[in-house]
């Protein structure tokens, strides 16, 4: 197993429900550190262009509706097989077919408002780091 560093977003809803604390301790009780974190409130443009790959599905103006409604906090997060675990620690897109004990299936609210964002493969980690990241402003820790 290899150290990779991937993305979380802490969408607006957690932010709302008082979650930061609870989502970042899961990551860390599982063995994933936060190398970098801020909180940003994406425009529609920064929203729109994140989520370019999912433009044509009918959830898109919903979708970044939604991530534009308040702030998120943005992190990257490193450790073993961090993309597929942060995936795992995150649950099913859909909460109502998220396994038990994970955070979508404890906080989300409908598959929409789903709580956390995650990168879904390397190729995609690296790119959604270095949408909010320079490296600068990532820490090796
Ligand atoms: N989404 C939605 N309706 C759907 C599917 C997805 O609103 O039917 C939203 C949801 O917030 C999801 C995001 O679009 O997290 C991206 O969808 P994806 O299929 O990539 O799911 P994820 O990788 O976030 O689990």
């Amino acid at each position: 197993m290899a150290v990779e560093t991937t993305l979380s977003i802490l969408k607006p809803d957690a932010l709302e429900k008082n979650k930061i604390g609870d989502i970042i301790n899961r990551f860390e009780e599982a063995g994933l550190t936060p190398v970098g974190l801020r909180m940003v409130h994406l425009s529609q443009n920064e929203a729109e262009q994140f989520y370019a790959v999912h433009k044509e599905r009918p959830f898109f103006g919903e979708l970044t509706e939604f991530m534009t409604r308040g702030p998120v906090v943005v992190m990257a997060l490193r450790g073993e097989n961090a993309i597929e675990r942060n995936r795992e620690i995150m649950g099913a897109t859909n909460p109502d077919e998220a396994d038990e004990g994970t955070i979508r299936a404890d906080l989300a609210t409908s598959i929409g408002e789903n709580t956390v964002h995650g990168s879904d493969s390397p190729e995609n980690a690296e790119i959604e780091v270095n949408f909010f990241f320079s490296g600068t402003q990532l820490f090796d820790r």
